[in-house]
């Protein structure tokens, strides 16, 4: 079978889904191959998003895709917490229901999509783009003037259109986790992360509340740890802080955290994991997974407009200079906790015990976050000098 589109969509997840949905409402033809047989068919996600990304690239969402309404974060570290308030800040997200209805957007808005159709193959030839892919075992070609790669942290989109999106180990956190019945043990709803070098080497663990006294109990660590594997850690973890607690399912999955040196080609955006743009320090992905995808839609709609797809790197600039901007300070922190693991966590815990704990989240900036870090943890100003562009602009903006 033969077909021929504008934008021929790779995944759909909430990158691709995000993506389809804005090229679409510009009128563009819009075709998004997913290779699953279903949408959501296979997440490996705690749930979490905070609720002004969902308001600002998605909008109002069905209530039922919501699992749980946090208000309350706790950080613990080998026992002691800080206790953060976060009033309205996040959601645990129903992540079946949201990844649906955000396909229903994107076929409201007139894209169309071709479930079980598996990308093998894209080549370039006289500026289009041509792909291959099976459908029922079945070869399907589809042409197109843009391709997005959304097609997650396996992509191979970015390969196939000559860009290097090669990770090391140590460029991933390597994740897994489970949903358990924690009846008796939740904190009222409140989100857990738990930091402890041994244990969760290079990442942290989480416990996100969903409903029904349920959670997603989970840990990611960097992927070149090395001793005990990701599993291992939970299963200590859980037998030491969640004794008892009814595991009905488990998933393992890895988050990408790399600055790749493009994320786009002529005609070509990455989107989402594709780009590896997850939050290097939280591994928090469906947030830039749907800023990403906006940004590179509203740019490939210009481009297309004007015929002027040679110059899709403009999306690289934008991203990095605009929303990925805190991604280079955030890996910076990972960096630095991995380049100093034991001497880190102590000074930067104490730190937050005296700054945030009994604190609304939503009163600290980020860059505020950084910058009184730096002045105060001596490894972290060392090392701030690696990222003096950044912490300029921080400065002066
Ligand atoms: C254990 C774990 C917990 C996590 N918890 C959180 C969290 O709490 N909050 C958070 O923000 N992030 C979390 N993440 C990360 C988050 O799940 C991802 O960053 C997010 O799903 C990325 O969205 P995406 O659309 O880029 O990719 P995906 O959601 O991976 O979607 C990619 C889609 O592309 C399809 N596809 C792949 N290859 C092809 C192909 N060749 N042809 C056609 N289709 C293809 C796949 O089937 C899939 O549907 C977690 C990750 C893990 C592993």
């Amino acid at each position: 079978m033969k077909t021929k589109t504008d934008v021929l969509v790779v995944g759909c997840g909430p990158a691709g889904a995000t993506a389809a949905r804005y090229l679409a409402s510009e009128g563009f033809k819009v075709v998004i191959a997913e290779r699953n047989s279903a949408v959501a068919q296979d997440i490996r996600c705690a749930e979490g998003l905070d609720m002004p990304t969902i308001k600002d690239v998605v909008g109002e969402i069905p209530e039922n895709t919501i699992s749980c309404r946090i208000d309350r974060i706790i950080i613990d570290y080998k026992g002691e917490r800080v206790r953060l308030n976060a009033p309205g800040h996040g959601v645990i997200l129903n992540r079946v229901l949201f990844d649906q209805h955000l396909s229903y957007l994107a076929m409201r808005a007139g894209a169309e999509l071709i479930l079980g159709c598996c990308i093998t193959d894209l080549e370039r030839k006289d500026d289009l783009w041509r792909a291959k892919g099976t459908k029922n075992g079945e070869s399907l070609d589809i042409e197109a003037k843009v391709v997005i790669g959304a097609d997650g942290p396996e992509s191979v989109v970015g390969k196939m259109a000559g860009i290097d999106t090669s990770v090391l180990p140590k460029d991933i956190y390597s994740c897994c986790e489970v949903r358990a019945d924690v009846s008796g043990m939740d904190e009222n709803g409140a989100l857990l992360l738990a930091l402890d070098e041994e244990l969760f080497t290079g990442g942290y663990a989480w416990s996100f509340p969903k409903e029904n006294h349920a959670a997603n109990i989970g840990l990611g660590i960097r992927g070149d740890a090395g001793g005990k594997r990701a599993f291992e850690r939970l299963a200590e973890w859980l037998s030491r802080d969640f004794k008892g607690a009814g595991v009905v399912s488990e998933i393992a999955g890895v988050v990408p955290v790399k600055k790749m040196e493009k994320i786009s080609a002529p005609g070509v955006f990455l989107v989402g994991d594709a780009a590896r743009l997850a939050d290097p320090l939280s591994g928090g992905g469906i947030g830039p997974a749907l800023t990403s995808a906006r940004l590179a839609s509203e740019i490939a709609s210009k481009l297309l407009k004007k015929d002027k797809l040679e110059d899709s790197n403009i999306y690289d600039k934008a991203w990095w200079h605009g929303e990925g901007r805190q991604f280079e300070q955030r890996l910076f922190l990972r960096n630095a906790y991995i380049a100093n693991d034991k001497k880190l966590l102590p000074p930067v815990f104490e730190w937050a015990q005296k700054n945030l704990d009994g604190k609304n989240i939503v009163e600290f900036s980020a860059d505020e976050m950084l910058l009184g870090l730096i002045k105060s943890v001596p490894v972290l100003f060392k090392m701030a000098s690696s990222i003096v562009p950044t912490l300029m602009k921080m400065v002066f903006k």
